[in-house]
């Protein structure tokens, strides 16, 4: 069976043409860069094999080069586009290098002539391009999935093609029979056509999985502080006290209720409202341990699940939280903060009993003047 070249590289264009209308339309949706970096990768594949359709025509002597120099520009952005999954940018001299090294030797060759002109750069730039690419996918910390594993190991497939494309053309030439065999242009275009449709189909795959974590993300956190939010802290909390409870083990709960806020809104702004709501939360985060569960639960209040911890190291971490808040010097008014600290001991794991009896205790803890803790089951004054 002869593969014709030609027939293969229109189809791969039209493959090629489609994918790339698809990913720019969900690149215009979602904004997210490496979705736009693979956009630009189709389209210097698409503009590059349509460029080398010129060859054999008048037109070889621009063409030929321009291919070879669209095709690993092509490759570059698709390592660009691996960075920016790992947040990181790309020089433009190093972007810009693999390119410029391969339309000099295209241009210096002869080109009007030869198909092949600048082969060598060509192939070796590739190889560096799409390998490149897979070190950055693999690199990439594992999420919920894998699916990033599965394109680094697709195009680690493509670079040890095109390594094995430059050693065999730098042995056998592009006129031996290994090379025109295996490596000829046509099977080259069967394989690249294979990869780009199953890339793209987990691209689409990885971009879907960013956008649901995400939005689970901002479901379960609050927006001006990080922490969790109610509902979430509800939720890991009471199984965090289950679980606690089934061990045998208690758990404290301490529930924090910034001082005269109001007045702080009146007078500094509701600017420097949140901004003390931001260093509270700092001052929390900063004094619990990883294990322990922080939450805004609602306007200038806190909740803190700290499993394995009694009153007494209770009332010292909500002491630690107010000292820091206080040695916060960046905020220009900070206010005092009242706690209500409850116990887990009892008979049942109860977590909305154990909110309920912490909010009596801070109600004291107001009652009693302010900027205090005070814990569950302690006498009124
Ligand atoms: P107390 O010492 O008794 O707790 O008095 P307080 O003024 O802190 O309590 P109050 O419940 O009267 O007022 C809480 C204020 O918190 C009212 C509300 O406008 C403000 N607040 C709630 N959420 C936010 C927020 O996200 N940012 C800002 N700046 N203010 C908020
Ligand atoms: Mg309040
Ligand atoms: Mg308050």
């Amino acid at each position: 069976m002869v593969l014709d070249t030609v027939t293969l590289r229109v189809a791969l264009g039209v493959v090629t043409l489609t994918l790339f209308v698809l990913f720019y339309s969900s690149f215009r949706r979602t904004r997210s860069r490496y979705s736009g970096w693979w956009s630009v990768a189709l389209l210097f594949f698409l503009t590059g094999n349509l460029a080398l359709l010129l060859n054999g025509t008048p037109h070889q002597a621009w063409a030929n080069p321009a291919g070879n120099v669209l095709l690993v520009t092509g490759a570059f952005s698709v390592w660009a586009g691996s960075r920016s999954l790992r947040l990181l940018g790309t020089p433009r001299w190093l972007f810009a290098a693999g390119p410029a090294f391969t339309a000099v030797a295209s241009l210096l060759d002869s080109p009007g002539s030869d198909t092949w002109s600048g082969g060598l750069a060509y192939l070796g730039m590739m190889t560096v391009g799409i390998a490149l690419a897979s070190r950055e996918l693999w690199l990439l910390k594992p999420g919920a999935s894998q699916v990033h594993r599965t394109i680094a190991v697709a195009a680690g497939f493509m670079a040890a093609y095109y390594c094995c494309r430059w050693v065999v053309y730098l042995v056998d030439g592009p006129l031996g029979p290994v090379f025109r065999t295996y490596f000829n242009p046509a099977m080259t275009s069967l394989i690249t056509l294979v990869l780009l449709v199953s890339v793209s189909y987990s691209m689409t795959a990885l971009s879907n999985e960013q956008l649901i974590n995400g939005l689970s993300e901002r479901a379960t956190r609050d927006g001006l502080t990080g922490l969790l939010n109610r509902s979430a802290f509800m939720e890991l909390a009471s199984e965090e006290v289950r679980r606690v409870h089934a061990k045998g083990s208690v758990a404290a709960l301490i529930l924090a209720d910034l001082d005269h806020f109001k007045t702080l809104n009146d007078v500094h702004g509701h600017s420097a409202g949140d901004a003390a709501i931001k260093a509270f939360a700092s001052a929390c985060l900063a004094s619990v341990r990883s294990t322990d569960f922080v939450a805004r639960y609602g306007g200038e209040e806190f909740v803190i699940l700290l499993p394995g911890a009694n009153l007494e190291s209770a009332k010292t971490i909500a002491a630690a939280i107010s000292r820091r808040l206080t040695d916060t010097k960046a905020e220009p008014v900070l206010p005092t903060v009242s706690y209500g600290v409850a116990l887990s001991t009892g008979s049942e794991a109860d977590l909305a009993g154990m909110i309920s009896e912490a909010d009596a205790a801070l109600y004291k803890a107001k009652a009693q003047g302010r900027n205090r803790v005070v814990c569950a089951g302690s006498p009124s004054q």
